[in-house]
């Protein structure tokens, strides 16, 4: 089957009795109420005159109900539009009148407040569904007739509209295809080895790629069923570890349940395995994991506009600090700013081709423009290298570079020194505006408590491995980095705050 739908619901036919998911409070869908719920949110969007190509946005808390809402979405024809459930009343007064959905799903005490801004944006119809998969939307589904053939649609058909992280700027809306999206899934569950008997931990939000449809979309094509947890929370995953098989992570969870007393090689004995995306894992996370499990947690990098990338091998060596190899489908390549791919070994832009790519941005033809070519090659906006032995490691984001007195210097290199020295839990590289350099390099510290560390005792500590243009012209020390949902440094946000610090 080419039609996302029919893909991920055919394990529903086949076995409708077998589970596919069990929530917080213990209940338990099984796949063929899974293919129902969805076939009756087809029925309900159908209803309010959902026709292919149109969309669906929703902004709701993590329920079943929401995954069901997916798939009926696809299934009537339309294209899923999740939205951060952070986002205020004026994020999503933008994302309305960019996407202008034809139905709006939200969260029920968020109604009154939305309503105008649906209005404004067009929005027909505005539905509600809460936490426990209650609201006005089910109520619908409950009445409505169940969808039985799925709206026909072609392996180039967009079935979602998901916004990127907005980390870097303004985020935008990248539409993804029937076949992006299952191509992908069914590269993953392949590498990854899923089957029936997996039981997956899916505590990551569904209104990100890696969630909704690297977590969800895994599952469902291979069988496989999930603990359906609302959020990270160290006590839940920790007691759901014994009953599961794998789970999907970023890298704050991984720390998170490291300074855990509870998580021992005992508790993680089910686990067949971990997997880290979204942002980087530390090396010296990787190791300390490893250590407390026995498990060598598998990173993988990708994106909303690409789904996955690339993924460090299921047999063979899991190499911390790295995200692998290419997918099987995928091709990357490291191109230098003159527009030539780079030597082996060295940094550059790292640029991406194969049927997991987006079609283009929503309503952005300049940006698809900038960063599409037209021979399929997505310059993803990231610095990398290969190594001779094909592992590639991500150097950083090409916006985070920072150019000081002409030359260019890579946050990675100098975070990577000040995080190895004793005292130290992490830090962020950031370039600052300066009059004489243009840019300065500035150095946000997280002390771990251990040692009591002063920034020129840490500068001394890391010169020697640094050339001088390189070293932090000042040293910040702070409680925490500020990250967003999923675990992403915002240094963004970084700069901003410290933008006046060479006036
Ligand atoms: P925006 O594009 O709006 O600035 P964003 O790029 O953070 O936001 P996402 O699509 O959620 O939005 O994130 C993709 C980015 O996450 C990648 O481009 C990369 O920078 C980062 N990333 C994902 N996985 C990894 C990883 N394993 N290691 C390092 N970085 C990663
Ligand atoms: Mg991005």
């Amino acid at each position: 089957a080419n039609h996302l739908c029919d893909a991920l619901l055919r394990q529903a036919s086949h076995r409708p009795e077998a589970i596919f998911a069990t929530d917080a409070d213990g209940r338990i869908q099984t796949l063929g109420e899974l293919a129902e719920g969805a076939a009756r949110m087809a029925g309900v969007l159908r209803g309010f005159g959902v026709s292919p190509g149109e969309r669906v946005a929703v902004q709701v808390e993590k329920s079943l109900s929401a995954l069901e809402l997916y798939l009926g979405t696809v299934m009537a024809g339309g294209l899923f539009l999740p939205l951060n459930t952070a986002y205020t009343e004026t994020e999503l007064s933008y994302f309305l009148n960019d996407a202008t959905p034809r139905v709006f799903v939200c969260d029920p005490t968020k109604r009154e407040m939305l309503r105008a801004a649906a209005t404004q944006a067009g929005t027909q119809t505005l539905l509600t569904l809460d936490r426990r998969g209650q609201g006005t939307l089910t109520h619908a589904q409950a009445q409505a007739a169940p969808m039985v053939f799925p709206v026909p649609r072609g392996p180039d058909d967009m079935a979602a509209i998901l916004y990127t992280s907005g980390t870097t700027g303004r985020s935008k809306g990248a539409m993804l295809s029937h076949h992006a999206l299952l191509s992908n899934s069914r590269t993953l569950a392949d590498l990854w080895r899923f089957t029936e008997s997996d039981v997956l931990v899916h505590a990551l939000p569904i209104f990100h790629t890696h969630g909704l449809f690297v977590a969800s979309n895994v599952a469902l094509l291979s069988g496989a069923s999930l603990i359906f947890l609302p959020g990270f929370d160290a006590d839940a995953i920790l007691e759901a570890m014994p009953n599961a098989t794998t789970m999907m992570g970023v890298p704050t969870f991984y720390t998170r349940l490291l300074a855990d007393p509870r998580l021992t090689r005992d508790r993680a004995a089910s686990m067949r395995l971990f997997i880290s995306g979204s942002a980087p894992l530390l090396a010296e996370t990787h190791r300390d994991w490893e250590r407390r499990t026995g498990h060598r947690i598998l990173e993988r990098y990708g994106m909303t506009e690409t789904n996955m990338n690339t993924s460090n091998p299921y047999d063979g060596e899991r190499r911390p600090g790295t995200v692998g190899f290419a997918l099987p489908d995928v091709e990357l390549r490291i191109m230098g700013e003159d527009g030539v791919e780079m030597p082996t070994g060295e940094t550059g832009m790292i640029e991406v081709r194969g049927p997991n790519v987006f079609s283009g941005y929503w309503r952005m033809p300049e940006k698809t423009a900038e960063e599409l070519r037209p021979d399929g090659w997505f310059i993803t906006g990231d610095l990398g290298r290969v190594d001779t032995d094909g592992y590639i490691t991500i150097v950083g984001r090409a916006k985070d570079l920072i150019i000081s007195g002409g030359f260019n210097i890579y946050p990675k290199e100098v975070e990577s020194l000040i995080d190895d020295l004793p005292g130290v839990l992490e830090s962020a590289v950031i370039g600052v505006p300066h009059p004489d350099f243009g840019e300065a390099v500035v150095a946000i510290v997280v002390a771990d408590g251990s040692a009591d560390l002063t920034g020129s005792e840490l500068l001394a500590g890391i010169a020697g491995d640094l050339a001088r243009f390189k070293h932090p012209k000042k040293v910040i020390f702070v409680d925490a980095l500020p990250r967003n949902t999923m675990g992403k440094v915002q240094k963004a946000a970084l700069r901003k705050a410290h933008a006046g610090l060479f006036d």
